[in-house]
This record gives C-alpha cells, sequence and structure tokens, in this order.
C-alpha cells in the first residue's frame, strides 16, 4: 500500500489551493460496501510502474473501494462549466470523481481518479456515484479505445459493491480508478472566463504548460501553442473516432480535454451497420450528436474554448488556429481511411474512392468493422463473407472494386505484405454494445470473467483470439434493442 500511494503527488492542489477563484474542494470519498474486485488492468498497472497484483493488498483495495484514504493522501474534485447540447449550462465539476493525486510515469504527471465514490460539492442533486453497468462500459471502453491507437483516458481496476444506488430500479454502486494525463476540459477553462477571472484562465494554462509541455515558454507564444495543440490533438482524435466508427454521445464542453484525448464514457457506441446517422445517445433526440456530426461538433467546442481564451491569445489568431481543425482532421482521416484499404500514399483521388464505398455500406446495410476486417483478405483468399456473399450482386460495389484493383495496381506493396498491414489497420474486436450488456449481465450476477475475456480481448484488438471468436461475427439480432442514455 505504502509504495502506491507514497507514490502520488499533488501538485495540482498545491498550485491551486489558495487562488482567490475557488477551482477545487478536498472531498473525503464515501466508499463501498463489501467492495468486490471486478477486474484490474495489469497492462496499464506495468505503465504505471506498480506491481500488477497491487489489489492484493487489502489497503489498495481499500482505497480503490473508497474506503480507505492514507494520510498522504489529499483527494480532491474539480470544478468546471461547459455547454451542454449547445447551451451554456454554468457551473458544473466532478460531481462523482475526485482525484486521488498523480502519478510520475516516464517524467510526466498522470492523474489517478476515483469514479463513482460518492457526493462532492459539484454533485448539484445527484448521489455522486455509478452504478455496476456503466462503470463496466467505461472500464472496457478506455481500453479498448486505447488497444485501438485511439488517445484517451485509461482505466485501472474496477470494484462492485452491494452499496444499493437508485436510478430506474435499485442497481449496484461501483468504482472505476480512472487515469488520464489531464482531467481540465475545455469547460475548465471557460468556467474561469465567463466569470471574469482572466488571471485564473491564465493560471490554468501556465499549469498545463509547465505539466505537459515542459519545453515550452509561459508565456503568449506558449498559449497559442496550447490552443493550436488543442485544435489538433482534438482533430486528430476525431478522425480516429470516425476511422472506427466510434461515437462518444455527450461531446458537450464539459466533456473534452484540453490534452484532445478522449474522455467521459457515457452512452457511447461503436456502428455495427454503416450508417453515418448513427445516435448512440437515446437522449440525443436532435441527433446533435450522431457519428456524422462529431467532426463539426469537435470545432464548434473548440470555438466554444477559444471564445474562453480570448484573454491570452488575440482574436485573430485564435481565428487563425481554428482554420488548421479542417485541414489537420482531413488530412488525419483519409490518412487512417486509405491505410484501412492498403494503400500505403493517400492521394487526394482516394477521397473519393472512400466516400463512395461509404455511401455502399450504408445503402447495403453492412457491418463496418467486419466489412474492412474481411477486406483484408480480398486479394490472397477473395475477401470472406462480404465479398463473396453479402455484397456479391451489388451493382454498385462491384463497380468500386474495379477501380480499387486499379488503384491497388499503383501501389509499391505487394498483396501479402499490404494483407499484413491491413490487419494491423483494420480491428477484428471492437466493443460492441451486446458485448457490454453481456458482460454487464453475467457481472451483475458476480461473474466476472467476461469482463476480463473482453479486457484482455480488447487490448488488442487487431489480434486474433481464438476463445472469442463468436465476438468478432456479426452482432445478435437483439443488439440493435439496446438503447443507452447519459449519465448513470
Ligand atoms: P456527464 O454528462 O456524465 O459528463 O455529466 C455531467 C455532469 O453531471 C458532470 O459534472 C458530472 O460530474 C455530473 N454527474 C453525472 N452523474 C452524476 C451523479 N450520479 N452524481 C453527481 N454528479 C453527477
Ligand atoms: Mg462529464
Amino acid at each position: 500500500m505504502d509504495s502506491l500511494s507514497q507514490k502520488l503527488s499533488h501538485h495540482f492542489l498545491d498550485a491551486f489551493k489558495d487562488s482567490d477563484v475557488a477551482c477545487l474542494s478536498e472531498v473525503t470519498p464515501q466508499g463501498l460496501d463489501q467492495s468486490a474486485v471486478v477486474s484490474s488492468n495489469t497492462n496499464l498497472a506495468g505503465t504505471l510502474g506498480i506491481r500488477g497484483n497491487f489489489l492484493d493488498d487489502p489497503d489498495t483495495q481499500e482505497m480503490f473501494s473508497g474506503n480507505l484514504v492514507p494520510s498522504s493522501i489529499k483527494p480532491v474534485a474539480l470544478v468546471y462549466s461547459g455547454h451542454q447540447f449547445g447551451v451554456w449550462a454554468g457551473q458544473l465539476g466532478d460531481g462523482r470523481a475526485l482525484t486521488l493525486g498523480e502519478i510520475d510515469v516516464s517524467g510526466e504527471l498522470w492523474d489517478l481518479q476515483l469514479k463513482g465514490s460518492g457526493a462532492t460539492p459539484y454533485s448539484r442533486f445527484a448521489d455522486g456515484r455509478a452504478v455496476l453497468r456503466s462503470s463496466i462500459r467505461e472500464y472496457l471502453c478506455s481500453e479498448a479505445m486505447n488497444g485501438l491507437g485511439i488517445h484517451s483516458t485509461r482505466a485501472l481496476c474496477l470494484i462492485d459493491s452491494n452499496t444499493p444506488v437508485y436510478r430506474e430500479s435499485v442497481e449496484r454502486a461501483a468504482i472505476i480508478c480512472r487515469v488520464a494525463r489531464s482531467h481540465i476540459r475545455f469547460g475548465s477553462f471557460e468556467h474561469f472566463h465567463y466569470r471574469g477571472a482572466n488571471d485564473m484562465v491564465k493560471k490554468l494554462a501556465n499549469y498545463v504548460i509547465r505539466r505537459h509541455f515542459p519545453s515550452w515558454e509561459v508565456g503568449s507564444e506558449g498559449y497559442r501553442k496550447l490552443f493550436k495543440n488543442a485544435v489538433q490533438e482534438t482533430a486528430k482524435t476525431i478522425a480516429r473516432w470516425q476511422s472506427v466508427g466510434f461515437a462518444h454521445g455527450v461531446m458537450n464542453t464539459d466533456n473534452m480535454s484540453i490534452l484532445g484525448e478522449t474522455i467521459d464514457y457515457g452512452p457511447f457506441g461503436f456502428i455495427d451497420t454503416y450508417d453515418p446517422m448513427f445516435i448512440c445517445n437515446s437522449s440525443d433526440s436532435q441527433g446533435r450528436y450522431a457519428f456524422v456530426n462529431q467532426p463539426s461538433m469537435g470545432l464548434w467546442n473548440l470555438n466554444a474554448l477559444a471564445n474562453a481564451l480570448v484573454s491570452l491569445v488575440s482574436p485573430e489568431e485564435l481565428t487563425s488556429i481554428l482554420q488548421t481543425y479542417e485541414p489537420t482532421f482531413r488530412r488525419e482521416y483519409f490518412d487512417l481511411m486509405a491505410q484501412k484499404l492498403g494503400i500505403t500514399d493517400f492521394i487526394e483521388t482516394d477521397s473519393e474512392l472512400i466516400d463512395r464505398l461509404l455511401l455502399i455500406l450504408a445503402e447495403e446495410e453492412v457491418d463496418y468493422t467486419n466489412f474492412f476486417r474481411s477486406l483484408c483478405e480480398y486479394q490472397t483468399k477473395g475477401g470472406g463473407d462480404f465479398l463473396t456473399k453479402v455484397l456479391k450482386n451489388s451493382v454498385k460495389f462491384n463497380s468500386w472494386l474495379a477501380d480499387y484493383d486499379d488503384r491497388l495496381s499503383q501501389e509499391p506493396a505487394l498483396s501479402q505484405e499490404r494483407r499484413s498491414k491491413m490487419l494491423a489497420a483494420n480491428p477484428k474486436y471492437i466493443f460492441r454494445n451486446y458485448m457490454a450488456q453481456e458482460a454487464i449481465d453475467a457481472a451483475e450476477q458476480r461473474d466476472y470473467s467476461l469482463v476480463n475475456d473482453l479486457l484482455n480481448t480488447l487490448q488488442t484488438p487487431y489480434d486474433e483470439h481464438p476463445e472469442m471468436e463468436r465476438y468478432a461475427g456479426d452482432p445478435p439480432n437483439w443488439a440493435s434493442s439496446i438503447s443507452v442514455s447519459c449519465s448513470s
């Protein structure tokens, strides 16, 4: 226990506890009754330099269950504000999360947070809890995204309990330990800006620069770089979402990381049958965050961030940096899509080939992930079910294939080499909602094996996992009836 808790520092707390405008609260977690370990992420533990079996130590388990706060640890909840569904929502904050401290990962500090550990001063009228089901979803999706090579918060462990939580029915409370390079959101800057606390906007920017970009100067040039980094990393992250068919569901500015990483897994969903209008969040009646809208919503959010930074960077500079969003997004997106097709160097005319294919997949209602995985075998074995059965009679697809053949003939790689590259660009396993549901159903009966099997599979989604083969096929019919909504 000592070894882990003593590794944690409190740089954020030290930097902000005496600020004129409050930006955090020291809090005490509310623990869980009869905590039980669902899963611990030995892979991430290794990255953090802690023992893979860290939860074997009873005190450490108690810490991650919110029941024990070692004397060296000072948990804090952060305040932030945000635009929710395009509307200014005012003050929000860590309503059900607290940061235990920071841990040094190769010279950079990463936060360790508990999520679901009870009410904080920012809970408003809610209970500060997270139910087991949503915690399993966040735990596995964070790791699935990381496995796909998409920048994301991580998850170190997941604890179940007997503590009741009252939602539509009585459920069990759980806590995950979320790990992130930063928990500072666009909404953290908006919070201070809209209170007229420009000195705090600056202090926060200085903090982010010193912690994450120590080689940058703290001052005008550093602020420009910080915003440019947010614009470009957000563009790239969203491009990666689009390339794997991930829909976030709640792209409010309080759920956007200043480092451009994916954060806050709620009603997210991966696309099964390709549908650009896919809306994963049943509360999103207007489809504001529909799959196809995500790139433009990213830009909308960056505009909101720009507004919050006007005291640091001139409007002209903010505007010109914002203009780099679209080209950055396009470059990243088309590079990734080209790789999925086995094209090494994207050329502008490939965009037409890609767009046309997506239209066909939508029209023919084809499974997005399975199509691309099958396509890896096209040149060597004819291309699996989709090409030989599902799309065989599509005139449009066959004419697309002819153009695809032409394009591949200009590529330097031989088909075997291309096949291996494509297998590394087209995941076999994505975290589909029905898989989450099966893991949840078992865990509710206290069988945690599927959570752990999925963790293992989703961390290396491009590899073969013969024992998990059934999760590589089409989702079952009942999958389309799953509905997921906001915070739970
Ligand atoms: P989300 O849409 O999940 O990002 O949540 C928006 C805001 O509501 C955040 O400030 C959360 O901390 C807060 N929140 C969500 N669920 C709860 C809960 N059960 N208890 C307290 N605060 C919550
Ligand atoms: Mg949130």
